[in-house]
């Protein structure tokens, strides 16, 4: 599995981890050997929150790191309406004791809401004082909340934006992409499958994928994967409850696409032109 830096951090990150929005719909044994699986096969970032499944999720998480905590990075946010001061470290206090772990990798917060920034902010960096979190970042963020993130905590603070991008949304690439790049902030892709809304079997874009998957023994799945990782800021979390999917996602952290398809598929998912408001689920 491809590792590589993670915006400023020192940490390296692989490029594809594992998502876990609505695991507590699913069967809890299920979930838990699937992450696991995953952690062994080097996706080792795993995205968690404290809204999903309002906690249940976090306890499932800390079921499936119990023993192996130290190779894991592990992400958690905090919801927009907790994020006072005070209140953004109580809510990752609660996130630590669902997780059963003394500090997390990563905290976000998990868009912008209506509470000052300043605030999140400046709870964020006690908790990274405190050793609490090694680090904290931002989700759902564009670049004026970006600009006003960086105003606040100066360059080489913020290690990630985590935005909705998929083959059928690939909007950052316009103006959120270059300027994370340029402030060396990473940039986590969300819901690489659309969330469900993969390009359908049977259509042509989907074949596509399918026939540059056939030169490298790759699903469709994992060829979209690594195109969504295929420049150095990009990291992508899938989501998977399934053994046969985490295996699929864990292909994509050492397949290599040419330029050629790389081009091939950029051609059959077209960027679009510009949004008028960052995309989100
Ligand atoms: P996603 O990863 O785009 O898609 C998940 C769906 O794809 C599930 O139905 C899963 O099935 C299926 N799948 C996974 N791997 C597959 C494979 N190799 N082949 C075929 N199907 C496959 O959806 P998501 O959960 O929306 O996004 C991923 C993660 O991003 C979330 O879990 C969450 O951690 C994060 N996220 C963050 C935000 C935010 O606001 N920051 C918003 C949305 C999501 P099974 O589960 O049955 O395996």
């Amino acid at each position: 599995m491809q590792k590589r830096h993670f915006g400023p951090l020192e940490a390296l990150v692989p490029v594809v981890g594992q998502g876990t929005w609505q695991m507590e719909r699913d069967d809890p044994r299920e979930v838990v050997r699937a992450l696991r699986r995953g952690i062994e096969l080097g996706m080792t970032h795993v995205d968690t929150a404290e809204l999903y499944g309002a906690g249940v999720v976090e306890e499932l998480v800390g079921d499936a790191i119990a023993g192996v905590r130290d190779r894991v990075f592990l992400a958690s946010k905090v919801r927009p309406e907790h994020a006072t001061y005070a209140g953004t470290i109580l809510a990752c206090e609660r996130s630590l004791q669902r997780l059963r772990t003394d500090h997390l990798d990563l905290y976000l917060l998990h868009w912008r809401g209506a509470l000052p920034l300043e605030d999140t902010l400046r709870a964020m960096t006690t908790l990274r004082d405190e050793g609490k979190i090694r680090a904290f970042g931002v989700s759902n963020f564009d670049v004026a909340d970006l600009e006003a993130a960086l105003e606040l905590v100066g360059e080489r603070q913020i290690a990630c934006n985590q935005v909705l991008y998929h083959l059928g949304e690939r909007d950052i690439e316009h103006v959120l992409l270059p300027f994370c790049e340029r402030h060396h902030i990473a940039v986590v892709g969300y819901s690489p499958f659309g969330s469900g809304q993969f390009a359908e079997a049977g259509s042509w874009r989907r074949s596509v994928l399918e026939r540059v998957g056939r030169a490298h023994q790759a699903t469709a799945h994992a060829v979209a994967l690594r195109f969504l990782v295929r420049r150095p800021a990009l990291f992508a979390i899938p989501k998977a409850s399934t053994l046969a999917h985490v295996e699929s996602n864990a292909d994509a952290g050492d397949l290599v696409l040419s330029d050629a398809e790389v081009a091939e598929i950029a051609a059959a998912f077209p960027v679009g032109e510009p949004r008028s408001r960052l995309p989100f689920m």
